[in-house]
């Protein structure tokens, strides 16, 4: 049978990308070590030089540049994405995410247990 997918648009890519770089976020050490704090580091900036949205990655290229990625722990560098992404959401006019609830989405799930 023929493929019927189409080829993912501008928010296909941003939330299929936001899910893989928030969940690695999510599964980064809370005690890195310093090549993989420098992984981190390189994966993060070579995605500003090479993410597929010719916009998105100018944006993501300055970004990375005033505010370099902080890779020093799990926590770290969860927050630090989370403001880069809000920085994308209030720029495209849509409400910031509150950081304090970054585990409800991309880590443990919440409490109540409605994701177990
Ligand atoms: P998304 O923004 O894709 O978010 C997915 C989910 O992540 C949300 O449903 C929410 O549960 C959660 N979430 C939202 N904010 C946060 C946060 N701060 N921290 C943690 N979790 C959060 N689009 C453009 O039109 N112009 C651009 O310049 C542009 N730049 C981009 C740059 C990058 C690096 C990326 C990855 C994407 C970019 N996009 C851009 C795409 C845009 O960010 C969205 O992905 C797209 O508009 C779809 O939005 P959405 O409302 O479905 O949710």
């Amino acid at each position: 049978p023929q493929n019927k997918e189409c080829p993912p648009d501008r928010e296909d890519l941003g939330r299929a990308t936001w899910t893989f770089l928030h969940t690695m976020a999510d599964h980064f050490p809370e005690r890195p070590n310093l090549q993989q704090q420098h992984k981190a580091y390189t994966l993060l900036t070579n995605l500003a030089d090479l993410y597929p949205c010719g916009e998105c990655a100018e944006h993501l290229q300055v970004e990375v540049k005033n505010n370099p990625p902080d890779t020093r722990s799990r926590s770290l560098l969860s927050q630090w994405l989370c403001g880069v992404h809000n920085n994308v959401n209030v720029r495209l006019g849509k409400d910031a995410f509150d950081c304090s609830l970054l585990g409800d989405r991309w880590g443990e799930g919440p409490s109540d247990g409605s994701c177990d």
